[in-house]
């Protein structure tokens, strides 16, 4: 099985990166991509344990753009981790998510809910790209909320209260950034953005294929799925190949365990084929 969106504790997942590739070889996965959000902080072990569990490992990226005022994500796939302009976007975002944090904060001390970034450094004592998802995570601690879902409803999703936009690279940029690093561009999660318009969609995917973009990632652990249908369809309208991936962060979120997504529908081109691995 093949899994190609796979988050470790380097971002906002539960398991350090040797412990996601053992439990993906426990649940058949046998070509698997980690793609932190904007870092590359976990390939180096994921790599090695990759090595020693026979996994075909695929070094990856989630990288967090901006596309006029939305925030899309690009997964970059098979990119060399020694580029420098990506490691510099990398100490980039770090920076970017460092500053976001303490305005995050401010926002929930105005809504009187005090000292919440300090609650997430004790809960997660290692954290070093603080997310959204760690200050859900406390907030269920406090018993603010009663599930992740509701914290991003009420505080943390982009209407919300608590929202900080971030000055993330240009998507067209992103998308070069991979392309020049070696890499292969995937459009993640597409139907997570709840355009309300299919303009928008197209417009979306016309930027993204302008950009030098490969690829849409068709099925997804994080849309439910009857999304891959359309996401197929879209695929061959614009001349890209399909991705496939979980999108595990822990049990259950989003999805319960690494290559639970859906399978790929019939008429895709897998994105397997460019980057000469096998599509099963
Ligand atoms: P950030 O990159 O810090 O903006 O945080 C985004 C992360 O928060 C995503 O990668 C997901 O892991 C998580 N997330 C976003 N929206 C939701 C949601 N509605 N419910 C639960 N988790 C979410
Ligand atoms: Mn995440
Ligand atoms: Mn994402
Ligand atoms: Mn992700």
């Amino acid at each position: 099985m093949i899994d190609l969106h796979t988050h470790s504790k380097a971002s906002d997942g539960d398991y350090a990166p040797s412990d996601l590739v053992s439990l993906a070889r426990e649940h058949g996965v046998s070509v698997l991509a980690l793609t932190d959000h904007d870092t590359l902080d976990g390939i180096a072990q994921a790599r090695e344990a990759a090595r020693q569990n026979h996994i075909t490992f695929v070094p990856g990226i989630e990288l967090s753009t901006n596309w006029g005022t939305t925030c899309i994500h690009v997964v970059g796939l098979h990119i060399d981790t020694e580029n420098d302009a990506l490691k510099n976007a990398c100490i980039g975002a770090a920076q970017l998510r460092r500053e976001r944090a303490e305005k995050i904060n401010a926002r929930f001390q105005s809504l009187g809910i005090e000292n919440l970034l300090s609650e997430v450094y004790v809960l997660f004592p290692d954290v070093i790209n603080v997310s959204r998802a760690h200050f859900a995570r406390a907030l269920l601690h406090r018993g603010v909320v009663k599930n992740e879902q509701e914290a991003f409803d009420r505080y943390l999703g982009t209407r919300a209260p608590a929202y900080v936009p971030t000055g993330w690279p240009e998507l067209r940029d992103a998308v070069s950034l991979i392309y020049r690093a070696g890499g292969i561009a995937v459009l993640a999660h597409p139907l997570r953005y709840r355009f309300d318009s299919p303009l928008a969609y197209d417009a979306l995917f016309q930027s993204f294929v302008n950009a030098g973009g490969k690829a849409l990632e068709v099925s997804s652990g994080s849309q439910v799925p009857q999304c891959s249908t359309q996401c197929a369809a879209w695929a061959k309208k614009y001349g890209l190949f399909a991705s496939t991936g979980s999108d595990f962060h822990r049990i259950f979120s989003p999805s319960p365990v690494p290559a639970h997504q859906p399978p790929l529908p019939d008429g895709v081109r897998c994105v397997t084929e460019l980057l000469n691995l096998p599509s099963s």
